[in-house]
């Protein structure tokens, strides 16, 4: 087992929707355990995925494996969402899912939203997105930043939930730019050789979507 194999097997599984743990991707993969744990180790250091305090996958991006606000229901599988933009990537990375019912409740007024979300078009709504954690700290707490990249009612309720929370307003975007960023952030996922993106790589996607300013480092 090479650490490529292992990284396919956490996606694989997550996009069956299961998720995957130290002792099913051993039997998996026909390897020990602590194998497994330090792939999944080094997979967590090059960002690949993230790991709780049991060393246990917690994401994969665009996969989760813990409730952050968003439940995603596709043709034959159903996954805890991730956040806003992970969310609405699923369908992308997964077209013979879509549509994907994304569903969630706005942060501010506890009011359900839902969409059906494809690989061909941004889904109708004039609710927001708001991002609280720029581009360059992301990864600092990338549980906490994906826990606070929601879906509001409107640009009031992001005014409302900020108030409230005390903190200072992110990025704001409305839901075509949100589907748009989502579309091919996360191609190849599930492909044999996936290559982070450089963060020159990511900029120009973020320009490309239609994203600007200091937010997204440009
Ligand atoms: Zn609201
Ligand atoms: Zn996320």
């Amino acid at each position: 087992m090479d650490n490529e194999d292992l990284r396919l097997a956490v996606f694989r599984t997550f996009a069956a929707g299961r998720i995957p743990t130290i002792a099913g991707l051993a039997t998996e993969l026909g390897t020990m355990r602590d194998t497994v744990r330090a792939g999944l180790f080094s997979l967590s250091n090059a960002h690949h995925v993230v790991l709780g305090k049991d060393s246990e996958v917690v994401m994969a991006h665009p996969f989760s494996a813990v409730p952050l606000g968003f439940s995603a229901m596709g043709k034959d599988a159903l996954w805890w969402g991730g956040c806003a933009w992970d969310s609405f990537a699923l369908p992308h990375l997964l077209p013979e899912q879509a549509p994907v019912l994304v569903a969630t409740r706005c942060p501010a007024c506890a009011r359900p939203h839902a969409w059906n979300v494809t690989d061909r078009e941004p889904p109708p709504g004039d609710q927001v997105a708001h991002f609280l954690v720029p581009v360059a700290r992301m990864w600092e707490n990338v549980v906490h930043t994906c826990g606070h990249q929601r879906i509001f009612c409107s640009q009031a309720c992001v005014d409302t939930w900020l108030e409230r929370t005390g903190r200072q307003r992110g990025y704001v975007m409305d839901l075509p730019t949100l589907w748009r960023l989502a579309a091919h952030w996360y191609d190849g996922r599930l492909t044999r050789g996936y290559v982070r993106r450089e963060p020159r790589a990511a900029a120009a996607y973020f320009r490309e979507v239609g994203l600007e300013g200091p937010f997204w480092g440009l």
